[in-house]
């Protein structure tokens, strides 16, 4: 009997590598049951009500299992949700409503847990972010009496490949890469939180894999390729061997990044807490090519003072002594709204008051926000260099890089994340140090997608032959001032498009701390003239598609590497 012939599903890879192994589906999520199901006359009314008891010992069980198995903050977490499960008030509401009300043992939990959920909100503050794992609980007491799987990750005794129509990022962040050797999605895009995560936490990933739901049955053999994106399924031996060989690869950075004949490419690290410096120091990184700042002010109603900034800003500075740390100043707004800076309510929060445009009306963070950076520059021995997000026009860059004089910032620069400011680079970039092109917003913003919405992933593609226009319209700018242009979007963690990107002019690429072996070995085997030759092929396509495709074609290292 010949085997079955394999058969490829393409989609979008957003995180490298090559990963095989068994398909396992994430469970639909569970529905509500619907309200004023009841038991019918007669039944044993006490045995039903039992069964809430049996589902909810069940359930803290498997619980406790696995926080036995997690570590950390996982196993924290997974610990406390177990006690929810086996909470005695809430197993007893459940049951009451059995007996009293007769209604049907899953419905009564649902009810159960509303009321449990509805007390914990009104309460606020901690109580209310309790709320999340009480409907989780809820949702694994609902999956328990209806004999469906458990919500959340598929639990197996072996490793596999991760099937989903979508994912959702808390669920990535809690990924074991040894458990889950790669992600697959029908829905998503390449720069939705999902893919980040993926990335960051080095899990191969293709999404908006269309139609993969029906392609891959439960426990067939799917072979990812993130770098190409595709998903194969019933690969041959050959691909497999191939596949495991490429995965058994352990690449590192030896902290220079370069191309094949010497021309330096800085590669920095993105992070967003100190936790995060270390371990990009660790990894190798030369330097923070964005360190996010918005992590200090998170869940806060008033914004932190200046110590409290200072004392944050030194522990990552510190992680980087005589390097380079490029620091942004508070990106609040759109996605990342924080309620010291909430305005009137807008229609179109990407295009509203977010970034730099919140220091009109709120100059006394900035000012803060600046004073602290200051003072955290003056107490460590980082190269520190600042830059604001969101600027659109040539005078907030000049406002910008004057505030950070007053405070003795010297190098002060702008992202370039909206085309006016990308096509404006020249006169820009009189005035700022640098730029860095955030590729997640300006793909956002020239191609008018939403970068979180997955009906538009085609479109939020850094791929865009249009984007890849505008990448070469700031580094002429930069050129034209003799200023450096780095990338710190998700575009500069892609091997292929930091070919690319080196190509059009620019000089530093900062990525997940993950990223740095892969695009360092990529870039060590290609010539500067390769990156440009492929960056003006890239410029001259018409798609994204047959921007990437003739870039891969021409960089066969890919290949090699698994990429
Ligand atoms: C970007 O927009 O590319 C960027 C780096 O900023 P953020 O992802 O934080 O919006
Ligand atoms: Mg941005």
């Amino acid at each position: 009997m010949s085997p079955q012939p394999s058969v490829v599903v393409p989609g979008i890879g957003v995180s490298p590598g090559r990963a095989v192994g068994p398909a396992a589906f994430l469970p639909e999520p569970v529905a509500e049951p619907p309200s004023g199901r009841r038991l019918p006359p007669g039944t044993d009314y006490a045995a039903q009500a039992a069964l809430v008891a049996a589902a909810s010992g069940r359930v803290h069980a498997a619980l406790e299992v696995a926080a036995a198995r997690a570590d950390g903050e996982s196993a924290d977490l997974l610990h406390a949700t177990a006690a929810i499960a086996a909470d005695p008030t809430l197993v007893a509401d459940a049951e009451q409503r059995v007996l009293a009300d007769r209604l049907v043992p899953e419905r009564a939990v649902w009810e159960a847990a509303e009321s449990v959920a509805a007390q914990f909100e009104a309460l606020g503050g901690l109580f209310a972010e309790r709320v999340r794992d009480i409907e989780d609980v809820r949702d694994r007491l609902v999956a328990e009496l209806t004999g469906r799987p458990a919500p959340g990750l598929p639990e197996r005794d072996h490793p596999y490949v991760l099937v989903a129509t979508d994912i959702a990022p808390a669920l990535v962040a809690t990924l074991d890469p040894a458990q889950v050797l790669g992600i697959v999605t029908g829905a998503g895009g390449p720069t939705s939180h999902t893919a980040i995560l993926a990335r960051a936490r080095g899990i191969t990933a293709v999404v908006a894999a269309r139609g993969v739901e029906d392609a891959v049955a439960e426990g067939d053999l799917v072979l990812v390729d993130g770098g190409a994106g595709t998903v194969t399924v019933g690969p041959d031996d050959a691909q497999v061997a191939a596949a495991r060989a490429l995965a058994a690869q352990v690449r590192t950075f030896d902290g220079h990044g370069r191309t094949a004949d010497g021309h330096r490419v800085e590669l920095l690290a993105n992070v967003g807490s100190p936790a995060d410096a270390l371990d990009a120091a660790a990894q190798g990184a030369e330097g923070v090519g964005l360190f996010r700042t918005e992590f200090a002010f998170l869940d806060r109603e008033e914004a932190p003072d200046v110590d409290e900034q200072v004392a944050a800003y030194r522990q990552v500075l510190a992680a980087f002594p005589g390097r380079k740390v490029v620091v942004r100043t508070l990106d609040a707004g759109a996605d990342k709204p924080l309620p010291f800076l909430a305005g009137e309510p807008e229609a179109n929060p990407a295009l509203g008051v977010r970034g730099l445009r919140t220091a009109v009306a709120h100059p006394e963070v900035l000012e803060d926000q600046l004073t602290a950076i200051a003072r955290a520059a003056a107490a460590q021995d980082a190269d520190v260099w600042v830059m604001a997000p969101m600027v659109s026009t040539v005078d907030e860059a000049q406002e910008f890089v004057a505030a950070c004089t007053r405070h003795g910032l010297g190098t002060a620069g702008v992202m370039v994340e909206v085309p006016s400011a990308a096509l404006l680079a020249g006169p820009i970039l009189a005035h700022a140090a640098f730029a860095s092109i955030g590729t997640n917003d300006l793909t956002q913003y020239t191609m008018a997608a939403d970068r979180v919405l997955g009906s538009v992933a085609h479109l939020s593609y850094a791929w865009q032959p249009a984007v890849l226009h505008l990448v070469a319209a700031t580094c002429r700018g930069g050129a034209q001032q003799g200023r450096p242009v780095g990338v710190c979007g998700e575009a500069a963690a892609v091997p292929a498009l930091a070919v690319v990107l080196v190509g059009l002019g620019v000089t530093s690429l900062s990525m997940t701390p993950r990223a740095l072996p892969d695009v360092a070995a990529v870039l060590a085997a290609t010539t500067l003239d390769e990156c440009r030759r492929l960056a003006t092929l890239a410029l001259a396509a018409s798609t994204a598609a047959d921007a990437q495709d003739v870039v891969r074609a021409g960089l066969p290292v890919l290949a090699d590497l698994g990429l």
